[in-house]
């Protein structure tokens, strides 16, 4: 059976295949409102300093002619696997100028986790055969050990700027061109000859590369192509045209962007569909309590996009919370991991009058398959299916779901369904099988009060972890932890979190040369996650040993019994 958007959603406009994403965001032809009557759409939620479309056309347009220059890139020569740039930044407002920049040139972004380690940024440079590399200040000691070991020359690595209020006094070493730089010197060079693209071309180019690890194994690159973001910008826009007051006169809200813009969530909602619908977005680097409540309060913010982590923290500072004026507010969109319906309600019942909605996707999706609408809420829902979705619940042994409440693998076919793993066809050909993405989610489709058919996340069928809505791969742990002496075997689980909502937990077979005792040697594999990696990737879940780490016959991890006994053990502490 297969389940569609509810009948009395708009059908799907026409999608452009011949179109690169700088020219459909910047281009009134693309259906966008006028650039004119949008709001700005991105303003630094720090110092105020803020973008009109036009300045951010021109930016575009003259980084574009600089980095053609820097780089020899020219947009209609060679293909887009010649011209790939890493981007390992913290969000700023100019992020989105640079990648459409990018694009402009036919070239790749691929954006790394701000969090990332050298030997993580260093694996995502080498996968993606990066060529050049942004990054900024604060993250500039951990870039330059990453590009060293990428092959990545001193003089391809830029900076981008961050605010002062960010930043203090620390200053751009003068080596490294800025991106100020480059615009200025963009001004004075001849412009770039416009993308000849015939149809098909936009199905076909890459334009960002995210990593993901997908149902299993390590972070593999995305390759998410300018028609998916696209797609999915004209989904989303089109979906919100169901209850936001009119689509065809300028309605513009403000939206907070603090999640990171390396991420598909906060890429393509917040930050291609958003400004796309003529919307502003508030941009900060990073989430601190304190100023994002300052934020709403200063720039009147009505949509918060969030992680249900910050929810949590929310709730645990209601004090703090009463001392700001959040009454511009009217709705929380949040994603990436699943917002119980208790959590849900607990927050309703704060702020009853905001529309808590909650939305569903992947970066192989990129992003939104399913949302809840501002007038058809239901606490634990992910949702409506977007127009242009069309969804199948699969059961273990592959047959076809065809009852409501009944759960299944969600599989989702949808124009902003990417075009598959980087290098990898093996994963590819099992992700993405005769046009339908199957997600590794276990659902389970209801009708709701309204009538409509809405989803629900009930399990996770893959290994992935989801950490504050970042993922965690068990199979890079696993294999990290596998390095150190003190392990012979071992398997990374998720475990539940209340702040964070999962965190990993590792089983742990001792070598024959532990011989200390425990609790040193937990402390010892818990440093060497704790020197390498991400924090999001530490072992907060714990470290216990055991005898044998139970496998299948082929030597697969039994993961399921593991995150069984785990759930008994808890039960009975
Ligand atoms: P990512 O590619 O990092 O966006 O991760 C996608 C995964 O996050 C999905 O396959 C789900 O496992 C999880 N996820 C995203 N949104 C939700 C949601 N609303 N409820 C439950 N899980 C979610």
């Amino acid at each position: 059976m297969v389940f569609f958007p509810p009948r009395s959603f708009p059908p799907l406009p026409l999608i452009p295949d011949d179109v690169a994403i700088c020219d459909f965001m910047l281009d009134e032809r693309y259906g966008r409102f006028s650039l004119s009557e949008s709001q700005n759409p991105f303003t630094c939620g720090l110092s105020g300093k803020s973008y009109s479309w036009l300045e951010v056309r021109n930016r575009v347009d003259y980084l574009s002619r600089a980095l053609s220059k820097e780089f020899n890139w020219h947009p209609n020569r060679g293909t887009e696997w010649d011209k790939v740039a890493a981007c390992f930044l913290l969000n700023t407002i100019d992020n989105l100028s640079l990648f459409w920049a990018i694009h402009r040139l036919c070239g790749v972004a691929t954006p790394a986790n701000a969090a990332y380690s050298a030997a993580e940024l260093t694996y995502q440079l080498k996968d993606s055969k990066a060529t050049a590399l942004f990054t900024c200040v604060p993250l500039l000691e951990t870039a330059l050990t990453a590009a060293k070991q990428a092959g990545i020359p001193q003089n391809r690595i830029y900076l981008v700027d961050l605010p002062l209020e960010f930043v203090g006094n620390a200053k751009a070493p003068p080596q490294f061109k800025t991106l100020e730089q480059l615009i200025e010197t963009g001004k004075s060079l001849p412009k770039v000859e416009p993308l000849k693209w015939g149809p098909g071309q936009g199905v076909r180019t890459t334009a960002f590369v995210c990593y993901s690890s997908g149902t299993s194994g390590l972070p593999k690159g995305v390759m998410i192509s300018h028609r998916n973001v696209i797609a999915n910008s004209i989904q989303i826009c089109t979906f919100e045209g169901t209850f936001r007051p009119t689509t065809d006169t300028p309605y513009h809200e403000v939206v907070l962007c603090l999640l990171p813009q390396s991420h598909i969530y906060a890429l393509v909602y917040m930050c291609h569909a958003v400004p796309y619908r003529g919307d502003g977005v508030i941009v900060l680097p990073k989430f601190d309590i304190n100023t994002f409540l300052n934020s709403i309060q200063r720039f009147r913010i009505n949509i918060l996009f969030l992680v249900p982590p910050i929810i949590i923290t929310m709730l645990r500072n209601q004090e703090l919370m009463k001392k700001y004026d959040l009454s511009s507010v009217t709705a929380i969109f949040t994603g990436a991991a699943p917002l119980g319906a208790e959590t849900a309600k607990e927050l309703h019942s704060i702020f009853p009058d905001w529309a808590i909605r909650q939305g569903y996707g992947l970066t192989e999706t990129a992003t939104v398959v399913c949302a809840t609408t501002n007038n058809d809420i239901w606490f634990g829902s992910s949702g409506n299916f977007l127009p242009g979705v069309e969804a199948r619940l699969v059961s273990p042994d592959g047959n076809e779901i065809l009852e409501y409440d009944t759960p299944g693998e969600l599989v989702i076919r949808s124009p902003s369904v990417v075009l598959g793993y980087l290098h990898n066809e093996k994963a590819t050909k099992e992700t993405f099988r005769d046009g339908w993405m199957f997600t590794g989610d276990e659902a389970v489709i209801r009708v709701g009060p309204k009538g409509t058919e809405h989803m629900f996340i009930v399990d996770r069928i893959k290994e992935l972890i989801k950490v504050k809505g970042l993922q965690v791969a068990p199979a890079e742990l696993e294999a990290h932890l596998l390095e150190h002496p003190l392990v012979a075997d071992c398997a990374v689980i998720a475990v539940p979190d209340e702040a964070a909502g999962e965190v990993p937990k590792a089983f742990v077979v001792k070598s024959p040369s532990a011989t200390q005792d425990d609790t040193s040697i937990i402390q010892a594999i818990k440093k060497h996650v704790e020197d390498h990696k991400a924090r999001h990737k530490w072992l907060k879940g714990g470290v216990q040993f055991l005898e044998v780490i139970p496998k299948s016959p082929s030597g697969k991890i039994l993961r399921r019994l593991l995150r069984d006994q785990e759930r008994e053990a808890r039960k009975r502490a």
